[in-house]
């Protein structure tokens, strides 16, 4: 199974993808993750990227492309993926088709998570992450068991510094001009499917199960 999530900051790609991550043993490639992390060990994949992350634009194709192709190669990737995150624009979306064809390896299929403008800032800033170990909730839909710590491996939550509702604005107009577009690549490809994302967790997951025909138990 190749995934690609597909959804406005804020729609639930992390969330359930993590679900998605578990249910079928697929490893979750999160660009926005992987970022982070660079850029909190500062090599300078981390240097180059902070400054685009921290104003919500989006970082220079070259460098996400090239993050994805080699984490693609890995070997606990040969069997399937969940993309989250990534592609963000079409050229992305292309490289990335060009890069499966390259190693003969079958299309992706895109998930795309629909939400309403005023759930996806609802989300948004009541989320918080941790930023040990990249785990994210959210103060009322995902509350962790203690508050304002982390169920996995116990560091503080935070908010993330994209969060603000200022930099939340800009991710969303960088959303509609840059991803967008992505929807039609895939739509006109067959490979597009819809989801709605509003409501609770579990049923919206349930919707992803069915959408993939997984759904029996
Ligand atoms: P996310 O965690 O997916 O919301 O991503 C956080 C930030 O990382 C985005 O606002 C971008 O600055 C950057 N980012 C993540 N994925 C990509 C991508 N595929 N292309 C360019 N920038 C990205």
């Amino acid at each position: 199974m190749q995934l690609v999530l597909l959804g406005a900051p804020g729609a639930g790609k992390g969330t359930q993808g993590e679900f998605l991550e578990e249910q079928f043993n697929l490893v979750r490639i999160a660009t926005g993750d992987l970022l982070r992390l660079a850029m909190a060990k500062e090599t300078e994949l981390g240097q180059q990227a902070k400054g685009y992350v921290s104003r919500g634009e989006l970082v220079p194709d070259e460098l996400v492309t090239e993050l994805v192709q080699e984490r693609l190669m890995a070997p606990d990737v040969a069997t399937g993926f969940i993309l989250d995150g990534f592609p963000r624009n079409v050229a992305q979306a292309r490289s990335l088709d060009k890069f499966l064809q390259d190693n003969k390896r079958p299309s992706v299929t895109a998930l795309y998570l629909e939400v309403d403008e005023a759930a996806l800032l609802k989300r948004l800033t009541g989320r918080r992450v941790c930023p040990k170990c990249g785990a994210s909730f959210h103060i009322v839909s995902r509350p962790p068991q203690k508050e304002g710590v982390c169920d996995a491996c116990e560091s503080g939550l935070v908010q993330r510094p994209d969060d603000t509702e200022e930099v939340i604005r800009h991710r969303l107009e960088v959303y509609a001009r840059e991803t967008e577009p992505v929807l039609g690549y895939y739509e006109s490809k067959g490979l597009l499917v819809r989801i709605d994302g509003n409501g609770e967790l579990k049923d919206i997951f349930q919707r992803i199960l069915v959408a993939l025909g997984e759904d029996k138990q």
